[in-house]
């Protein structure tokens, strides 16, 4: 079973091959996992496997636990590059978290005024204009979009509302006027007796459409790094990956490969 949780509110600096020194903040369950996607690849495992009963933090223990470990950085002399909202499941599920998306970004002014604010996020819940207001303040409002066919979404990323439809996604993607950067896994595999593989050409063209529809400021493209919770998932190799990249910047987008 791969689990990794984050049993903090707020943890790091890690490494991050997208971002750098990335300082977490993790505003779900400390000890499960909620997310509105169950993705076959996530790190933290599937969301039926890590069901909790634990309140998600609140805004000011949040701040709180913030604030103390900017102040301790500062004082060790540690930089961080990044701020980043990841943790066990989906950030923008949180209640307060356009409150704590300004709690943060007052902090890094005071503490670390270079470092990005990142938020990894799914994309589900931009429709609540909340968490769309919040998401424009971020340095790297990061969403996920793992295919633009419907059914490979639902084979892959799983999301939990009946009515998820691409169209719509596309339709908020393109509200940030390109102020976002997309964010795509690309796995290979199966699942559930069915073939996984969203880099064939049929998928890849599918994708660049909503690519160039959507225009993102960058796209980050990855594939897998750690134990998933489908073992039958590999790798996607480093060439197809730049290949996919390179179609991306044939469209004049800026690309970043982690493989
Ligand atoms: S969206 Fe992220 S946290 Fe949610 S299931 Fe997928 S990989 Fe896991």
């Amino acid at each position: 079973m791969s689990t990794i949780l984050f049993h903090e509110i707020v943890f790091g600096p890690l490494h991050s091959r997208r971002l750098g020194a990335s300082l977490g903040i993790n505003l779900l369950p400390y000890d499960g996992k909620l997310c509105s996607f169950d993705c076959i690849y996530c790190e933290c495992g599937y969301n039926k496997d890590f069901r909790t009963k634990t309140k998600l933090p609140d805004r000011d223990n949040v701040r709180a636990a913030l604030e103390d470990k900017l102040i301790q950085l500062q004082q060790e002399g540690t930089n961080i590059d990044v701020i980043t909202f990841a943790g066990n499941g989906e950030p923008t599920m949180h209640p307060q978290f356009a409150e704590i998306i300004d709690d943060t970004i007052a902090l890094r002014d005071i503490y670390f005024p270079a470092a990005k604010i990142s938020v990894l996020s799914n994309a589900m819940h931009l429709g609540k204009q909340k968490v769309f207001d919040a998401l424009k303040k971020v340095d790297n409002n990061i969403l996920k979009l793992d295919s633009a066919i419907l059914d490979t979404v639902k084979l892959i990323d799983r999301p939990n509302s009946p009515g998820y439809s691409i169209d719509k996604q596309l339709e908020l993607f393109k509200l940030f006027n390109g102020d976002f950067i997309m964010q795509t896994m690309f796995v290979k595999g199966s699942h559930n007796g069915r073939i996984v593989d969203n880099t064939t050409e049929e998928e890849i063209s599918a994708w660049l459409e909503a690519v160039k529809e959507t225009r993102p400021k960058e796209v980050m493209i990855y594939t897998i790094d750690r134990e998933t919770p489908e073992k039958n998932l590999e790798k996607v190799s480093v060439e197809k990956l730049r290949e996919i990249g390179k179609r991306v910047e044939e469209l004049g987008i800026k690309v970043n490969i982690a493989g």
